[in-house]
């Protein structure tokens, strides 16, 4: 079995699957490893091998994934089968049995589902889609396509860098909230989980319902692929979520 990275709170219900690979149990030349990107220079026979592994050990068909094509956009899309959607960095679905898959590599991945509507969410926000308020523009479009009540949501804030490494510049300071800037050493850090964190309550969704990752991709080398780390032979980990199709789940026990 792979490690994979799961979700307490997800866990708890049985409507919806959701896994995150780490960078552990693929077939690729170090440092890729378990790289599930075709766009990283990895061979794509080995990519293939590599989700063939962790769509298997999630129990999640690979040709019902939909992938967001990620361009550090606030752009989120309403999607109805699987596909690579270009131009936009959220998903949302209401059909069982389609995953929506974010791909990674210290920017954040952040998943929500309501239980009550049964509609999901997958998000990509790096510090651009961060300081477009990504995170609140999910949330309001989960409220307008599938009459979410924000205070029914629960979200999962997976592994990313961290505020213990994320190191940014001046430029990049001041596109973010200041409430998630910390200084040290005459150097300024980024907490891009506590700055999706205060939109998802903005948002109205209960603090309580909102489980926060505590790993950090860049100093966890072992487990997490980090492009600050590995620069451009860092390999990309996929986060997926999909709602259960009512006779798939009867079959898997
Ligand atoms: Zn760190």
């Amino acid at each position: 079995m792979i490690p994979i990275v799961e979700s307490l709170l997800f866990a708890s219900y049985r409507k919806i699957r959701f896994a995150m690979s780490t960078r552990i149990g693929g077939v690729s030349p170090e440092p890729l490893g378990m790289n599930l990107s075709y766009h990283v220079g990895d061979d794509p026979v080995n990519v293939r091998e590599n989700r063939r592994r962790f769509f298997d050990a999630i129990g999640i068909h690979a040709e019902r994934v939909a992938f967001a094509g990620q361009c550090h956009s606030n752009r989120v899309v309403i999607v109805h089968a699987a596909d690579v959607i270009p131009r936009c960095d959220g998903l949302l679905t209401d059909r069982p049995g389609i995953a929506l898959a974010i791909s990674v590599a210290d920017c954040l991945p952040l998943f929500v589902f309501d239980p009550v509507r049964n509609g999901i969410a997958a998000i990509h926000a790096g510090w651009r889609g961060t300081a477009a308020h990504i995170a609140l523009i999910t949330v309001t479009k989960m409220t307008d396509h599938f009459g979410s009540t924000p205070s029914d949501l629960v979200a999962f804030i997976g592994p990313c860098a961290g505020v213990c490494c994320y190191e940014i510049g001046e430029e990049v300071a001041d596109q973010l909230d200041e409430r998630c800037i910390e200084s040290r050493d005459a150097k300024i850090f980024a907490d891009l989980k506590q700055a999706n964190f205060t939109q998802l309550v903005a948002s109205g969704i209960v603090p309580s319902n909102i489980e926060v990752s505590d790993d950090c991709t860049i100093c966890d080398g072992e487990r997490y692929h980090s492009y600050r780390r590995e620069k451009e032979k860092s390999g990309r980990m996929l986060g997926v979520i999909t709602l259960v199709e009512k006779e798939r789940s009867i079959c898997a026990g």
